[in-house]
Parts: C-alpha cells; structure tokens; sequence
C-alpha cells in the first residue's frame, strides 16, 4: 500500500481547525487527521505541505516508522507547530489502519477498559453566584466534574482592557495578582456551600501567577477539596513544582502546551503531578500519547486531556480511542462546537450525561467533508495577549 495524496484545510465552522486527508492507493480507503493549534492554523497547515513530498509513495501501515520520519526529518525536531503537523499525519495514519482492519481505533490499542469517558465541562458567570447557577446547570446535564471560573482567566484579577492597534487584531487584557488570588478561594468556599462536599470542582490557573504566589493559592483551596487546579505555573517553572507538591494536597495537573514525552517524564519520576493534560494533537498523535500515558501509569499520574472546542471533533476522537483502552485514565475536558462543526465533520463521539463514547464504526469513525469546509474560509485569528497594569507584557 503507498500514501497518493495528502490534502490540508483550514476551515472557520465558527472557529477555526487544521484538517487532513492522508489518501491510499487502495480505492476509497483514507486516513482523516487533525492539527488545529489555536492562533497558528495557518503554520501548521504549511508544514504539513511541506513534509507530504516525504511520504507520498511510503507505506500507511508503517505507523511508528513514518512518526520517525517525520519527527526527524527536520532536524530541527520537536515544538508545537511541528508535533501538531505530525499528530494530523498519525491521526490519519491510525484511522487507516482501523478502516483496513475493519475495526474502531480504540481496539487496535487494546481494546475497552471502561464504558464511556468521563468529561468535566466549563461553568463560569460574572461573581460566584453566577458561576454557581452555571455550575448546577452542568450538574443537571450529569456532569459529576466541573470546572469554576469567574470572568475570563485571571478573574478578578481583569482590570479592563486596551483596544487592539491594528484592527483585526486582539485587545490586552489588564491583569494583577492580587485581586485574582484573593477572589479565587472565596469563590470555592461559596461553591462548597452550595453544591456540598461531593460534587467534583476544579479550576484554571492558566499560567497566571508566580511561583510563590501559586504557593498561597494552592494552600488556601485545601479545605475545598479540589479534583484538581491546573496550570498553577507556566511549565517553564517547572522546578518551582516540588514548593507545591510541599505546600498542600491540592492535586495539580498540568501539560496542555507540553508537546513531547520528554516534556512530561521529569514530571512523573518525581511525582510532581497528578494529573497530565497533553493529547495525542499537540504531542505528535496517538503514537507519542500512548508511549506518555503508559510513562505515566506507574507514578500514579493520571490522564486529563486537554479538550475545549479548539480541540477540534478529529483530535477528540482520537483522545477518546486512548482514554477508553488507558489504565490509568481520569478525566476528559469537554465542550460544545459551534453549530457548523457538526455540519462539517460527521460521526462526532457522542455526549451523553457526561460522558463521551466513541464511535463504532472503523477506524476513529469521524470524517470531515472538504466541500462543506471549503464553504467556512479561514479566518485570522490570534491568541489573546494580557500585559500588567505597569504596561510589562503578562501571559495569556
Ligand atoms: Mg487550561
């Protein structure tokens, strides 16, 4: 069998996703694949047509020998531009081989371990009354992990905002710690009392404090048991991580920008974390995640993909496929699409209570139609930027 084409879209179905088609030179049998990385679409997008000479012509089934190609093809390996072009290329890959093999992915990599996966999802509002009311609006659907935010990331902490200078381009947000540490703690403390000790909470950081700071703040959650707090530190900080683990038994998750095994393996071996939030997107596909979830199992850590809707429908398909065959799976993050993704991509894994099942059909069961996609063009987008209130440039 010999890849013939790979074709790439971007497409804006309400936001936008980087997808490709991985054709064979067996009549109708394609590999469908995902590489959306938010605000640098159009990058992605490139380095797939720039690496598809490479394999046209190759095998498909020579999975794990075509992920080394690619990641090494360019000596300059690694990074998440790159890891997201070959995560779209193994995605594909392993969709091929499960519409050869006449199965669904997820028993190609090892069959069921559980019935569905469990997702948290977003509440949020304006003070913890809202976010409460958004909270039990979840809780209703069924559920049985939340994530509380008020406002955008960095809460209370949003001063304002300063218009865009270019049009087309996005605002800065006014951000300061202190506001933000402060509002953090009440808001659980008032969720706790209303929605009582069982139900599972959780909340983004999103990078937002300093090392010190994440201290305080992970000791003021303790009493409110959360299922976890994520991304207390940018992961450049990474050898601050051991002052938190000290600090509390607040368990910690981190790693959605993380794109490689050795990324995460520092963090399993010294038990720094509890919960890993790469996806088999932005690391390079199903081949590299499966290899760091296995890393993990021994140290207890437990998975947490990332999986907002800027996880595009293929990307999640292929994070479901893992998390239902993983021993040591936790959680899946989820949110809805906007309408015109379904109109899109068909076969989307099923929301049901919570939880998301795979679909049945071979291979991750999802397609995307290029006509359909055509019809939603690209639209320039960019990741927000957020500066302190003495103008010094902040992280999103
Ligand atoms: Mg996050």
């Amino acid at each position: 069998m010999q890849i013939t084409d790979v074709q790439v879209i971007v497409t804006c179905p309400g936001r936008n996703y980087v997808f490709v088609k991985v054709f064979t030179d067996v009549a109708g049998l394609y590999g469908v694949g995902e590489g959306t990385l938010s605000g640098s679409e159009p990058i992605v997008a490139e380095a797939i047509r720039h690496i598809t000479p490479l394999l046209l012509g190759r095998d498909p089934q020579q999975i794990e020998d075509l992920w080394h190609l690619v990641y090494r093809q360019g000596y300059w390996r690694g990074g998440p531009i790159f890891m997201a072009a070959l995560a779209a290329i193994d995605i594909a890959l392993w969709d091929i081989k499960g519409k050869q093999a006449g199965l669904p992915v997820y028993q190609l990599l090892g069959g069921k371990a559980r019935d569905g996966v469990m997702c948290y999802s977003h509440a949020h509002g304006r003070d913890p009354v809202e976010c409460e009311d958004s909270a039990r609006h979840l809780i209703e659907q069924g559920f049985r992990v939340v994530r509380c935010q008020v406002g955008d990331y960095g809460g209370a902490g949003n001063l304002g905002a300063l218009p865009p200078i270019t049009p087309g381009t996005p605002e800065t947000r006014i951000y300061e710690p202190t506001p933000y540490l402060l509002s953090v703690p009440a808001l659980f403390a008032h969720l706790r009392e209303q929605l009582g000790p069982e139900i599972e909470l959780m909340h983004d950081v999103h990078e937002q404090l300093q090392p010190i700071e994440a201290v305080r703040l992970v000791k003021a959650l303790e009493p409110f048991r959360l299922f976890f707090l994520e991304d207390p530190l940018m992961p450049e900080q990474r050898e601050a991580w051991p002052l938190l683990r000290a600090a509390s038994a607040t368990p910690l998750a981190i790693g959605e920008i993380l794109t490689s095994r050795w990324d995460c393996l520092p963090l399993f071996v010294n038990r720094w974390i509890d919960f890993i939030r790469i996806k088999p997107l932005h690391v390079g596909g199903l081949t590299e995640a499966r290899k760091i979830l296995v890393l993990a199992e021994p140290y207890n850590v437990r998975s947490a993909f990332h999986g907002a809707a800027d996880i595009g429908p293929v990307a999640q398909a292929a994070s479901v496929a893992l998390q239902m065959v993983i021993p040591n799976f936790g959680v899946q993050e989820w949110t809805r699409y906007p309408d015109p993704v379904y109109e899109v991509v068909s076969g989307i894994c099923r929301m049901e209570r919570g939880f998301l099942y795979p679909n049945e059909a071979p291979g991750l069961g999802v397609d995307v139609d290029m006509e359909k996609a055509a019809q939603y063009p690209y639209q320039r987008a960019y990741m927000p930027l957020a500066r302190r209130a003495d103008g010094s440039m902040h992280v999103y």
